[in-house]
Order: structure tokens, then sequence, then C-alpha cells
């Protein structure tokens, strides 16, 4: 079975909009872009494009790759104090000389709606989109071994945490880890959120198991996530695709995350 998101996120982005018509003015973003990195300026505007098929508001303001940080964070603290600001992000990867952990302390906790600060409200968006593809394929991780490729606080770290208040068993695995091959084959759920083509091959993988890509990667400019598909898709129950997969789940919950902080505004 292979995990397609095109529906599902659609699905989970028409609610929203519904949802929203009820609210006394659209849901509004803003997301600060430091620096020209291409690969985040995709990212940037197939949230703007999700934000305008929603009919919310989504602003991207542009900083240059020279902004200190406490500029930035001056920028944040400006926007978190307006009324009509529901979220804000901060795009990442921030330039080196830029601590993106301290950044995010600035975003009000209700605002913080990619849920990257300590208090945020809401639950990071891969993890959260991850569990919400897996709930529409009725993939039910309760009781499952699942091993966790990658310990980043954007991905691996929450979405322990998640499985785990979904009563999976969880391993984590990291760049330390010893025997890595071992673990991943005990996988009833193995997810792999390294950034590396090619990471994942069939040898890892257990006959039967569910496989969610979370790797954004590209070959000859081509995008491809961690895993083999090829050969991992004959044996798995089910696979996540790249593209297709885990990230359009992540732009879905974005919109739904900000969607959310507008109705606590008016609760
Ligand atoms: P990251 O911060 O670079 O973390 C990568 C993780 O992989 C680290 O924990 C690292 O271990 C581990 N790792 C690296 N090499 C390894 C190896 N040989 N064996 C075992 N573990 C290894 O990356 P991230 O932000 O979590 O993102 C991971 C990938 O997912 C990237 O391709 C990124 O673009 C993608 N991504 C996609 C989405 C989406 O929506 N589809 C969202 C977020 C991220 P150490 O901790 O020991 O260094």
């Amino acid at each position: 079975m292979i995990l397609y998101a095109k529906d599902v996120a659609q699905c989970c982005k028409d609610e929203c909009r519904e949802l929203a018509k009820k609210l006394p003015a659209p849901p509004r973003l803003t997301i600060f872009m430091v620096g020209n990195d291409e690969a985040s300026q995709v990212y940037v505007r197939g949230k703007e494009r999700d934000f305008l098929e929603c009919g919310f508001f989504c602003e991207t303001v542009h900083l240059p790759d020279t902004i200190s940080q406490e500029e930035l964070i001056e920028h944040i603290v400006v926007e978190g104090d307006k009324p009509e600001v529901n979220g804000i992000i901060v795009q990442c990867p921030l330039p080196k000389h830029i601590n993106a952990d301290k950044v995010f302390q600035y975003i009000p906790p209700h605002k913080d709606v990619d849920g990257m600060g300590q208090s945020s409200k809401f639950s990071p968006c891969t993890p959260s989109g991850i569990l919400y593809l897996m709930d529409a394929y009725n993939i039910n991780p309760s009781g499952k071994h699942c091993v966790i490729v990658g310990r980043s606080n954007l991905v691996g770290r929450p979405l322990a945490k998640m499985l785990l208040d979904r009563n999976a068993t969880i391993t984590v695995c990291h760049s330390y880890t010893e025997s890595l091959q071992k673990h991943c084959k005990s996988a009833d759920i193995l997810i792999s959120a390294v950034g590396e083509a090619n990471f994942i091959t069939e040898d890892m993988v257990k006959k039967g198991a569910v496989v969610i890509d979370v790797g954004t990667n590209r070959i000859n400019g081509k995008l491809c996530g961690d895993v083999c598909f090829d050969e991992v898709s004959k044996i798995a129950y089910a696979i996540t695709p790249v593209p297709g997969g885990v990230g359009l789940m992540t732009r879905a919950m974005l919109v739904r995350n900000t969607y959310l902080a507008a109705e606590l505004e008016v609760l």
C-alpha cells in the first residue's frame, strides 16, 4: 500500500477552510524568511499557496542573512504584539550566527504554529502530519515497535513523544547508534528522518513493516526521500512516497494549526 498524502492533506485543508468561515476574520500567518536558501524559498512558496487556497492570509517577511539575532528577535516581538496575526513561523535553516532555539522562544506560545518553542500550544507540523496520515490509513501505532532514525527537535524527538503517547514502543536511532540495521529491521513501523538519499535499504526493513519516509533530498535535481523506494516497497506493508507523502502533510498541519490559533483567539 502506498500512503499517498495528496487527498488526505486536501481534505484537512478543505475542512479548515470551511471551519474558518465561522471566524470573524480569516486566519493570518507571518513567515520570517532569512536569507535566500533555495529549498526554503520553494517551501515558503508552497505554504503561501496553501494559505491562499484556503482563503487565509500569509505574509512572508524577507530579511537579509546578515541580520543579527537581536534584530530578528525584535521583528518577531513586534509581529507577536499584532492582534490580527494568529501565527508566526521562522523558516529554517537560519544562518549559522543565529540560534534557532533562542529565537523560537520569542514567538508567543499561542502563535507558535510550527510548534518549535518549548511552550508552544501546538504540536510540531511534521510529527503531527505523520500521525494524521497514519490515522487516515487506519495504521494504529498502539503496541507496535516504532523505530525512528533521527533525533532532531523538528522531527525525531517530538515524534517519539507523540508515538509514546499513542502507546507505541519507541527506539530512537542517530549517528552514534550501533547496529542500526538490526534496530531498523526489528521495527513494525520504521520512520526515517536522516536527510540522506538511499539511506534505508531493503535489508534494513522487516517484511510487512510500515515505512514512513521523512527525508527530503535531491539526486540530480530530482526530489527523493531517505528510503530506496523501489526495493523497500516490495517488502513493506505500507510506505510513504516522496514527493507526495510526509511533506504535503507537514504543510496541511501548518494550515490546521493556524486555523486552531485563530479559533483560540475567539474562544
Ligand atoms: P537533522 O536535524 O539534520 O537530523 C538528522 C538526524 O539524522 C540526526 O539526528 C542525525 O544524528 C541522524 N543521522 C545522520 N546520519 C545518520 C546515520 N548515518 N545513522 C543514523 N542516524 C543518522 O535533520 P531534520 O531536520 O530532522 O530533517 C531530516 C530530513 O527530513 C531532512 O532531509 C529534511 O529535509 C527532512 N524533513 C522533511 C520534512 C517534511 O515535511 N517532509 C520536514 C522536516 C524535515 P545525530 O543527531 O547524531 O547527528
